[in-house]
């Protein structure tokens, strides 16, 4: 009989458990996010040349040095970021445990964290481990920051805002101006921003703006980032973290008690993918993910569902009331033993699950050929 407490704000991951229901039921899964195509041949190819040099011990706990100095070269490119490798990276066990890993380490008992509503599901449960209270901000699809309302829910008990740019589930980019509402909060609240950049590299509209790169931002930012969907390698678990030396500090300790250290072959081929992959490689990365979202969206549109198409990322959340009266947890378990087709019910993503009875979450990180008879699967609730 398990008497310990910690965990009962929670219940299990939504996301796994659709994927779960789904392997069960041969359905084609858009639940859980993770690519159906194979990783560039240079990482492979890299971790493959690890594994057969013997590079089968831990790396250093932080990552190692091959790759931190890769991560610090891109983020120079991409962003005009300086970060110093040896200070300021940790490499994680995916962008999952560095969320993790940097609220255990910043957040104390009692303190407040800003959540934008929806949000991915596990910041619920990272800010319950921390024993902190979540503030919630609603922020619905193609909705723009309430910039008043958010000032509202800052206040002197406030730790950090987690903000997720793009967004998973809405697909949101946040624009300059967005961020800087937000970086001004920060500074005047003395408050830390948790940004979770895993979809850096798949925006469609609008561009990528890291808010460390905002005036007065870079010492009081923790950048989470990761390979899994920029390289579409999910199951290397391969997370990174830029932050201020100070809390690196803190947050490595955390790291190193949490896991040790991330794969240390697997990181040698993330190094070489960061190192050797150019502009072609993130150019056509976009193109295909381009081509899947308009698949998607169009697809979902012609079966009878709401959608917008989102501005990055690689989910769209779709209103399916024009096709079924069915509670969205309902609708998805049907969809998916019936229909073929595995979604995420749109309330594990609300903190009220109530603002998400009509919504589905569609992952389009698949074939083409796939989403198409996903498509064409969905095409029979509008022949019902
Ligand atoms: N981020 C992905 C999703 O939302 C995968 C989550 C996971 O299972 N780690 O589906």
């Amino acid at each position: 009989m398990i008497t310990a407490t910690r965990t009962h704000g929670f219940t299990e991951s939504v996301i796994r458990g659709m994927t779960r229901l789904a392997n069960r039921h041969d359905a084609i899964n858009l639940a859980q996010g993770f690519p159906n195509f194979p990783a560039p041949d240079v990482l492979k190819e890299a971790a493959i040349e690890a594994i057969k040099q013997d590079v089968n011990q831990y790396a250093i706990t932080w990552g190692a040095k091959r790759l931190r100095d890769a991560i610090s070269c891109r983020y120079a490119e991409w962003y005009g970021m300086e970060v110093d490798p040896e200070e300021e990276i940790t490499v994680t066990c995916g962008s999952t445990e560095a969320m993790a890993s940097t609220l255990l380490s910043i957040v104390d008992p009692g303190d407040q964290v800003i959540v934008f509503d929806p949000f991915y599901e596990n910041y619920g449960p990272d800010t319950i481990l921390c024993d902190a209270s979540p503030v919630h901000i609603p922020m619905g699809v193609g909705e723009e920051l309430d910039a008043e309302r958010l000032a509202d829910a800052f206040s002197n008990r406030t730790r950090a805002i987690i903000l997720n740019t793009p967004n998973n589930p809405t697909g949101k980019v946040f624009s300059l101006e967005e961020l800087e509402a937000i970086a001004a909060l920060c500074q005047q609240y003395d408050a830390y921003a948790v940004t979770d950049e895993i979809y850096e590299h798949i925006v469609y509209e609008g561009r990528h703006i890291p808010i460390a790169t905002i005036p007065g931002m870079r010492d009081r930012t923790i950048t989470i980032s990761g390979a899994s969907k920029t390289f579409s390698i999910t199951g290397w678990r391969v997370g990174t973290i830029i932050a201020p030396g100070g809390v690196t500090n803190a947050i490595r300790k955390v790291h190193d008690f949490l896991t040790v250290g991330a794969p240390a072959p697997l990181q040698e081929g993330v190094a070489a993918g960061l190192e050797l992959l150019g502009r072609d490689y993130y150019d056509s990365l976009l193109a295909d993910y381009t081509v899947r979202r308009d698949v998607m969206c169009r697809g979902l549109v012609e079966a009878g569902f709401q959608c917008d198409a989102p501005q990055g990322s690689y989910y769209v959340l779709a209103d399916f009331t024009a096709l079924s009266d069915l509670p969205d947890d309902e609708f998805s378990y049907w969809l998916t033993s019936e229909i073929g087709v595995a979604v995420v019910p749109g309330s594990s993503f609300y903190s009220s699950p109530e603002d998400g009875r009509e919504l589905v979450r569609f992952a389009f990180c698949k074939t083409v050929d796939v989403l198409e008879e996903a498509v064409r699967r969905l095409m029979a609730l509008r022949h019902r």
